[in-house]
């Protein structure tokens, strides 16, 4: 076999909001001979995969693997599974994800409802029970961490009061998962989907997924089927877990990427990966007060690994983007939507949440910044 090859990527240092680096055994991981979707060596990948997935979601659900797709994948494998003609779904509505989500459950022709707050803010759990005792709902959606706006919302709040009125809750952890404590049994998710290019540190392709015993009992007794084929959870699950009769030809070089991947951060400990992600971040946003630069997010709202300065007066972000881009290989990414031209997102994660990345990069952010 010739390692001559004609794909010569530019080497990146990956500080925006995902993707983000991935360590060099999951690059070789992915080098390794693939296997079918089929073979026994696939189910056992994707069984150790489902294992530990349980544990950086923080789920003792047995209904938890990873599907073919990115986060919108898992997405509207979520949506598409509790939204059907006429549910009532309620949205908490505080960034771009979320319009994602009601765009997804109206197409699933749910009756949708939404409770606004600008980007950046979140909800009181006053706010949460209000809305929801008001509305009544079926559905519940929100996203944990709004990667548009970096508010982090754990939801305990949201779903108490979802629960309390019969309402099931799906939760968007696309960029909180592996990065921040997702928790999701002890803060009452009924559905949780996640990403691998972020918190999980492994390439783009793949949508982990867990849900709650009491969701896969409404879905199995649901009247209509899931107008998705491709994402239907039930025959997902007949392949992946059940009678691992053909779906979809899934990619073994994907699992084994992820497997690793998940392997690296059980190895590190999950919960000494969460610490090591929140120092980062004290140690980042101390950095960037010190460069005069205020965040966007109050303190005890703020996603640890996807961070959000404001864009200092009188500087055009874009321009430093580019600078950062061109001469050092640095990507980060601006703001959109309300927040575009306002606000820098920048990523501190995996294994670029290091003393040492995160010094290199305020030296040169603060060069660009000039
Ligand atoms: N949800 C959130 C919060 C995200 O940040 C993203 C992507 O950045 C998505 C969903 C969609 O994920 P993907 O781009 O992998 O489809």
């Amino acid at each position: 076999m010739t390692t001559n090859s004609s794909i010569h990527p530019p080497q990146r240092l990956l500080f925006g909001p995902g993707p983000t680096q991935v360590a060099p055994s999951v690059y070789a991981a992915m080098s390794q001979p693939i296997v079918s979707h089929m073979d026994p060596y696939f189910f056992q990948t994707s069984e150790a995969v489902q294992d530990m997935l349980r544990t950086v979601f923080g789920t003792k659900n047995p209904l938890t693997f990873a599907i073919s797709g990115t986060g919108s994948g898992g997405m509207e494998t979520a949506i598409s599974s509790l939204v059907e003609p006429g549910t009532k779904v309620c949205v908490f509505a505080n960034g771009f994800f979320c319009d994602r989500m009601t765009e997804m459950a109206k197409r699933n022709g749910g009756n949708v409802v939404r409770l606004e707050k600008p980007w950046g803010e979140v909800f009181t759990d006053a706010e949460a029970a209000e809305f929801i005792a008001h509305e009544k709902p079926q559905v519940v959606m929100y996203v944990q961490a709004e990667t548009s706006t970096g508010a982090f919302q754990q939801g305990t709040g949201i779903c108490k009061a979802a629960h309390d009125a019969g309402a099931l809750v799906i939760a968007d952890v696309v960029t909180s998962l592996g990065a921040m404590p997702v928790k999701v049994d002890e803060t009452g998710i009924d559905i949780a989907y996640s990403c691998t290019q972020k918190g999980l540190s492994c390439v783009p392709g793949l949508s982990p997924i867990t849900v709650s015993p009491r969701a896969a009992e409404y879905i199995e007794a649901r009247k209509t089927p899931n107008r998705s084929w491709y994402f239907d959870l039930k025959l997902l699950n007949d392949y992946y877990k059940v009678s691992h009769r053909y779906h979809h030809t899934a990619s073994a070089t994907l699992f084994y990427a992820l497997r690793e991947a998940l392997s690296l951060i059980t190895q590190e400990g999950v919960e000494n990966r969460w610490e090591r992600h929140r120092r980062m971040h004290h140690a980042f946003v101390s950095g960037i007060e010190k460069l005069g630069l205020k965040m966007h997010v109050a303190p005890e709202h703020r996603i640890v690994n996807l961070n959000t300065p404001r864009v200092p007066e009188g500087v055009d972000d874009a321009k430093v983007r580019k600078l950062l881009m061109d001469e050092h290989g640095i990507e980060i990414m601006g703001g959109f939507g309300p927040l575009a031209g306002k606000v820098f997102r920048i990523g501190i994660m995996g294994p670029l949440a290091t003393p040492e990345h995160v010094e290199n990069f305020l030296k040169v952010f603060a060069n660009a910044l000039e």
